[in-house]
């Protein structure tokens, strides 16, 4: 392989901050990122797991260093940006993770529950879009935001009211920060997975309805965090550098089928 097609998603000299990175996807990253290069910068509200996670990655020949961020809370982004500003200068690259799982009928869904799974999935996510904008724009050079929407912000089914309205809001909000932030040479893209096998969905995956819903993707199997690796070091890299407001579904054919 030559050299101009070999390092298209090299990320040496980068550095990364990922939220949620504690588990599932963003842990999962979090590996990827540091395994291509980037310096990753690892966040989310349990500091055991992102200890752990980060002593892994270092084991492994990665640089990697965590920091607490409570997405729902201003004051805790603009901490952490804050102090990773501080640390390494500028972010290159943001992936906008973190996120709740939110079911029941829509006719029994609280004001509570509502505000939860808004104020982390759409207000969190702004919060940290925001404040990725501010640094990648600060010097000028701007850089990569990388949110995580869903396939259930394009198409619904039952009893998701509340995610599927955030993650459309994620997926536009994606389009609107693109068209806004180009000026400044940031690129803001989204990943719409289907179901993926983490601690958000374990257990529903793993029952009979669960099961179920696996019969309906056309490949027939729940995808592993590492399907998502592809498009997301196309979009932290280089090669997607005339990309941006796109959505990448990564969902085994899902979205082609019924939910
Ligand atoms: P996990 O439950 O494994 O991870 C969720 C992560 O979000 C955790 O690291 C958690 O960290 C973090 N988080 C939750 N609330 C907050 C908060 N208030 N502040 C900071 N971090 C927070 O689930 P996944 O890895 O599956 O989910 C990651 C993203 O992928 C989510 O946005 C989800 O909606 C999306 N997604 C997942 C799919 C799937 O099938 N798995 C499908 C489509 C989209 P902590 O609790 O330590 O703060």
């Amino acid at each position: 392989m030559n050299t101009r097609v070999s390092s298209l998603f090299d990320l040496s000299g980068k550095t990364a901050l990922v939220t949620g990175a504690s588990s599932g996807i963003g842990h999962h990253f979090s590996h990827t990122l540091a395994a291509a290069g980037a310096q990753v910068i690892l966040t989310a509200r349990r500091i055991e797991q992102l200890e752990q996670a980060v002593t892994e990655i270092q084991t492994n020949g990665g640089s990697a260093s965590w920091l607490k961020l409570d997405v729902t809370n201003q004051a805790s982004v603009e901490a952490a940006f804050s102090n990773a500003m501080t640390q390494y200068s500028r972010i290159d690259i943001v992936i906008n993770n973190a996120g709740i799982a939110s079911g029941g009928n829509a006719l029994d869904v609280t004001e509570k529950h509502w505000d939860d799974v808004i104020s982390t999935n759409l207000k969190g996510a702004w919060l940290v879009a925001q404040q990725a904008g501010r640094c990648m724009s600060a010097d000028g050079k701007g850089g990569s935001l990388i949110n995580i929407a869903s396939i259930l912000g394009i198409r619904v089914m039952g009893g998701v009211a509340p995610y599927a309205a955030a993650k459309a809001g994620l997926d536009h909000l994606t389009r609107a920060l693109a068209y806004e932030w180009a000026r400044f040479d940031i690129r803001v893209n989204a990943i719409a997975p289907g179901y993926v096998v983490t601690d958000i969905n374990r257990d529903y995956l793993n029952s009979p309805q669960g099961d179920k819903a696996r019969k309906r993707i056309p490949q027939k199997r729940f995808g592993r965090p590492e399907h998502l690796d592809g498009a997301m070091l196309l979009l932290a890299s280089g090669a997607s550098s005339y990309m941006t407001g796109s959505t990448i579904v990564v969902d085994g054919g899902h979205l082609q089928s019924s939910m």
